[in-house]
C-alpha cells in the first residue's frame, strides 16, 4: 500500500476505504456510462470530522477528489478520470436523518441520505418535502444540492435552492464551515452556502443540510391528457392556472414517441386516446374542491379544443400508474439506443416555435432523426433527446444548442455541467461570466484538486 493510501486508511479505517478494482468498478463509471474512470481509492467517510481531514490530507499531498452521492448524474460529474490519480470521496455512509422540527416545518440531513428516505421521514410528521425526481430511491441530499436539482414539482416549491435554509461545508483544505441554520430569515452577510449549491462539488464537499418543509396536500389529483400540439398544451396551461393557481405542482409534457419507448420497453399502456402529445399535470391542496376544480378545468379545454382526451385518476394506484409513463422514459430510451442528452430551458412562450426549428435543424443535419422529448412544460424545461447511431454528438449538440441560444434560453436548466458540457458552457457564457466563475473557483480552491475537469475545462484548473 502506498503511503497516500495508508494515510486514507489511518483516517477513514477499513470500512472507510476501498482499493480493490472490482469493489470500486461501481464508483468508476456514471450512471449513463458514457465516462469510465479510473479511482486511486474510494474514500468513505462515516462522519464530518472524517471529511476534514481526508480534505486536509488530500490536500497536503496534492491529491485531486471527486465528491460522489448516488452517482445518478446525468452529466458526468460524480466520477474520476482514467488517470488512476482522483479520489473517490463517497458520502454514502453518512446517511443520517438528524432531526426534523414540525413545526418550524425542518429537516436536517447528513449529505449521503437517500432523498427518498428524506421524503419518508418528512411525511411521518405530516410534511412534505417536495423534491422530487425519478431517481429519488437513490439520488442523495448532498447530490441534489450540489446539482441543485429540480424534478417534477418546481412549478409549486421552485429548485432544490429554494429548500435550503442552511449548509454545513468541508472546504478543499479540510476547513469545516458550519452554516446549519434553521432561520427562514437570514440576511446577517454574504449568503455564502448559496456557492456550494449546483457547483458540482467543485468548490467544496456538502456534508449535511438543513432543508425547508411545506404542508403535506391531503388531496391530489394527477390526470394525463392528450393534446393536438405544443401551443395546446400552453393553452391548457393558461386554463389550469388561471383556474387552479399554485395547487398545482406538475405540468409535464410527454411526446407520443416517448409514451411509445415506455410501452415498447416495460408494456405500460396509456389510457389516454392516442395523441402526438400528451400532458400530465398533478394538483395538490389541503382544502377540498380540488378534484372538481380539475374537473372544470378539464371541460373547459376540451371545450376550447387545447385538449382531446383524457383520464384523471380514481386511486393511488391510478396516479402512480400515470406516474409510472413519465418516470420510465429516460430508463426506457436507454434500453431503446445511444442518444445525445440536451436538458434545454427555454421561455415557455417559445417552446412550440423551438420545437419546430429545432426539428427542422436537426433534419437538414440528418434524415429522419429520431428525438425523445418530455420535460417540465411549466418550467420551461424539455429533455430534448436525440436517439443517434453513428452521427457525432458534438455536432448535434452544436445544432441544438445553437437553437437555444437564439431564444435566450440555457443549455442546463437541471443536470448541471458536469464534464458532459463543459466545451458546450464555455462557448455559451460570455467572458466576464467566465471570468467571475474563475474568480470564485480560484477563491476557494486554488491548487485545483476539487473535481478537476467538471463545470470549468481541466487545462484551467491542473
Ligand atoms: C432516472 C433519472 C431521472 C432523473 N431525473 C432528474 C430530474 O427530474 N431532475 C433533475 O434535476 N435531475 C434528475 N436526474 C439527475 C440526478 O438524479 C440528479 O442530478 C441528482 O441530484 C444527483 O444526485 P446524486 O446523489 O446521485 O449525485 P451524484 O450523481 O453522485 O453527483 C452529482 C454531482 O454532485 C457532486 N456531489 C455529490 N454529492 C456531493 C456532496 N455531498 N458534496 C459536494 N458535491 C457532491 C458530484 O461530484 C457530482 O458533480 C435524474 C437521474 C436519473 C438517473
Amino acid at each position: 500500500m502506498s503511503d497516500v493510501l495508508a494515510g486514507l486508511y489511518a483516517i477513514v479505517g477499513p470500512k472507510g476505504l476501498l482499493t480493490d478494482q472490482s469493489e470500486m468498478a461501481a464508483y468508476a463509471i456514471d450512471w449513463r456510462k458514457l465516462f469510465p474512470g479510473k479511482p486511486l481509492a474510494v474514500a468513505r467517510p462515516s462522519t464530518t470530522a472524517e471529511v476534514s481531514a481526508v480534505m486536509a490530507f488530500c490536500h497536503h499531498h496534492g491529491v485531486a477528489v471527486v465528491p460522489q452521492g448516488g452517482n445518478t448524474g446525468m452529466a458526468g460529474g460524480a466520477v474520476p478520470d482514467a488517470s488512476g490519480r482522483e479520489l473517490v470521496l463517497s458520502l454514502a455512509r453518512m446517511n443520517h436523518v438528524r432531526g426534523i422540527d414540525q413545526v418550524g416545518m425542518t429537516l436536517e440531513a447528513e449529505s449521503g441520505v437517500v432523498l427518498q428516505t428524506a421524503q419518508d421521514a418528512a411525511l411521518a410528521v405530516n410534511r412534505l418535502l417536495p423534491i422530487s425526481l425519478a431517481a429519488e430511491g437513490s439520488a442523495t441530499i448532498g447530490g441534489v444540492i450540489s446539482t441543485n436539482a429540480g424534478g417534477v414539482n418546481v412549478l409549486r416549491y421552485g429548485m432544490t435552492r429554494s429548500m435550503v435554509l442552511g449548509l454545513e461545508v468541508v472546504l478543499p483544505d479540510g476547513l469545516v464551515v458550519d452554516g446549519l441554520r434553521q432561520l427562514r430569515k437570514d440576511n446577517a452577510g454574504y449568503d455564502w452556502k448559496q456557492i456550494f449549491i449546483g457547483t458540482e462539488g467543485t468548490l467544496g464537499i456538502v456534508t449535511a443540510a438543513v432543508l425547508r418543509l411545506m404542508p403535506r396536500p391531503t388531496q391530489r389529483v394527477t390526470a394525463l391528457v392528450s393534446v393536438p400540439d405544443p401551443q395546446a398544451a400552453l393553452d391548457f396551461l393558461v386554463l389550469a392556472q388561471d383556474n387552479l393557481g399554485d395547487t398545482i405542482s406538475a405540468f409535464e409534457l410527454i411526446s407520443g414517441f416517448s409514451i411509445g419507448l415506455v410501452h415498447e420497453h416495460f408494456g405500460l399502456s396509456c389510457p389516454v386516446s392516442a395523441g402526438e402529445w400528451y400532458v400530465l399535470i398533478e394538483a395538490g391542496a389541503t382544502i377540498s374542491g380540488l378534484r372538481e376544480a380539475v374537473e372544470t378545468v378539464f371541460e373547459k379545454a376540451l371545450g376550447q379544443g387545447c385538449v382531446l382526451d383524457g383520464a384523471i385518476a380514481e386511486s393511488v394506484q391510478q396516479a402512480s400508474d400515470l406516474w409510472m409513463l413519465r418516470e420510465r422514459i429516460t430508463e426506457s430510451e436507454a434500453k431503446e439506443s445511444k442518444s445525445v442528452k440536451h436538458d434545454v430551458s427555454i421561455p415557455i412562450p417559445s417552446i412550440p416555435q423551438f420545437l419546430i426549428d429545432a426539428g427542422q435543424a436537426l433534419e437538414r443535419h440528418a434524415n429522419g432523426t429520431r428525438v425523445n422529448c418530455f420535460g417540465h412544460l411549466g418550467d420551461g424545461n424539455l429533455h430534448y433527446n436525440v436517439l443517434i447511431a453513428g452521427h457525432d454528438a458534438k455536432d448535434i449538440n452544436r445544432i441544438v444548442h445553437d437553437v437555444v441560444d437564439r431564444f435566450g434560453g440555457s443549455i442546463s436548466a437541471e443536470h448541471g455541467i458536469g464534464q458532459y458540457r463543459v466545451d458546450e458552457l464555455a462557448l455559451r457564457r460570455s467572458e466576464p461570466e467566465q471570468v467571475l466563475a474563475r474568480m470564485i473557483k480560484t477563491a476557494i480552491d486554488p491548487v485545483g484538486l476539487m473535481n478537476p475537469g467538471k463545470i470549468l475545462s481541466r487545462r484551467e484548473f491542473r
